[in-house]
């Protein structure tokens, strides 16, 4: 996984933010939808931490198809500042920076994200029932909404308020029994059960939770065992009366092969879906953002970046805390012009079709196609050709190789290198990113007529 994360990462990032900060990181392990990152030192980990963070986790989601929560770590034997300590702590109350007495309550939390509590989420039209219906479940167990599904896009909150429900929980009645499990945790403990001849335990274990909260349960698709194992704990919960909470990118009846039994049980409750946030719901995610982070946002700067990342809260999160970084590197006032550049919305981007981009980077240059598939070397055409190629790697699918062809059959790594090097321009050029945008827009426009 780490040299898929690598080979992402190097096209992604310019040069030297990729030898200094990522060559020189590794992955530690993959748990829990957790990856660790080891660091050598403490500096290279907050600066992966401020910075790069969210690059990181977008690349392994898209590898792996979920959402992985990432922890930066600095290696044995490096030191550690009191912050990690903190940090460290609260996700690993295994870890050996955790002292002893600290672990009775932390071990409790392991699995939560701090952050993902009812007090930081914005309720807003889209998610207003999901969010009720949570608040009714963390309140009373068991009684109204049994099991609670919810339901809705990438990026929408499912997580946030699952584990709200747990903190909550946890707050009201601390020695109650609140499990929150990935349906890919939950599956490896099943096989880990069955291969050490201990499903006995690994029953009773579930069995007794209070609350059970199953996130992304659309992976049980085509997984019989599992789902017959899912079934019988799902019931003696059910059963006993105590909660379940279930959340999915679809409703269960979108499942594919998912038992009908299941999906019958999974409806039996409440399915609450969550929809994408309006601006004026964006908006106010990130204006709480900005304040648990103290930060001060300009008005049209928060409306500039919810304008932009519709459809997706950690995108919207993502795209902030890029600007965020952007400024401070340079040291510059948090406006909207400053900040346009570094936002580029890949969720906005269009598909294109390479004539298109063709098309449209020939006249914006003033060359010819046939310049941009020719093997000129002249400046302008070559400068204009990096671009498309850049361009191309960004609006479509296609893999390089087949990037090359469009053209006129060049070798895939004169393609990577294109990309790669307005990649990395573009971090310090201010006015190419600017250009990048307004090209993006224009083929975005095309495109659109086109349909
Ligand atoms: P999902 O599980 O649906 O894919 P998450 O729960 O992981 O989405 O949410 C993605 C990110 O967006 C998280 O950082 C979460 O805190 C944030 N988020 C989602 N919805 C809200 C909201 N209504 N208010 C504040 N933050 C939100
Ligand atoms: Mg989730």
């Amino acid at each position: 996984l780490w040299s898929q994360v690598l080979e992402r990462l190097q096209l992604e990032l310019s040069r030297p933010t990729f030898e200094t900060w990522i060559k020189t990181a590794n992955a530690e392990r993959l748990e829990n939808n957790c990856l660790v990152i080891i660091t050598p030192n403490p500096f290279a980990r907050n600066w992966l931490q401020k910075y790069y963070i969210n690059t990181i986790a977008n690349v392994v989601q898209n590898i792996l198809g979920y959402p992985v929560e990432i922890y930066i770590t600095v290696a044995q034997g490096g030191e550690v500042t009191p912050i990690d300590k903190r940090e460290t702590a609260e996700k690993f109350p295994n870890s050996s920076f955790v002292s002893e007495s600290q672990t009775q309550k932390t071990q409790m939390n392991a699995e939560l994200n701090s952050k993902y509590v009812f007090s930081r989420f914005v309720v807003g039209a889209n998610n207003r029932m999901a969010h009720a219906a949570s608040l009714a479940v963390a309140e009373s167990p068991g009684k109204e909404f049994n099991p609670l599904f919810l339901c809705g896009g990438v990026g929408l909150g499912k997580t946030h308020l699952m584990q709200a429900i747990g903190h909550y929980r946890w707050e009201i009645c601390p020695n109650s029994k609140i499990f929150y499990v990935s349906t890919e945790q939950f599956t490896n403990d099943l096989i880990t059960a069955i291969r050490n001849d201990s499903m006995q335990s690994f029953r009773e274990h579930y069995r007794a939770a209070d609350v059970l909260l199953v996130d992304d349960i659309q992976f049980l698709e085509g997984k019989e065992y599992t789902q017959e194992e899912f079934f019988h704990t799902f019931n003696t919960l059910h059963e006993a009366g105590k909660q379940v909470v279930i959340a999915s990118d679809r409703p269960p009846n979108q499942i594919p092969q998912l038992q009908e039994r299941l999906s019958s049980r999974f409806s039996m409750g409440l399915i609450a879906d969550i929809q994408s946030p309006d601006l004026e719901t964006r908006m106010a995610i990130l204006q709480k953002k900005a304040e648990y982070e103290n930060i001060c946002l300009p008005r049209d700067v928060i409306e500039y970046i919810a304008t932009n990342y519709k459809s997706n809260i950690r995108e919207l999160e993502g795209a902030l805390i890029r600007a965020l970084a952007y400024i401070s590197i340079w040291g510059l006032p948090m406006t909207v012009e400053n900040i346009a550049p570094v936002l580029e919305t890949p969720s906005e981007k269009l598909a294109a079709t390479p004539e298109v981009i063709l098309a449209t980077i020939a006249e914006n240059f003033d060359v010819s196609i046939e310049d941009l598939k020719s093997n000129s070397r002249r400046r302008e055409i070559s400068w204009a050709r990096q671009i498309a190629m850049y361009l191309m790697r960004q609006h479509t699918d296609l893999s390089l190789p087949r990037i090359g062809e469009e053209f006129g059959g060049k070798d895939h790594t004169t393609v990577m290198y294109s990309c790669e090097k307005i990649t990395q321009l573009k971090e310090s050029d201010r006015n190419l990113g600017n250009t990048l945008r307004q090209l993006s827009d224009r083929i975005n426009m095309t495109s659109r007529s086109q349909k």
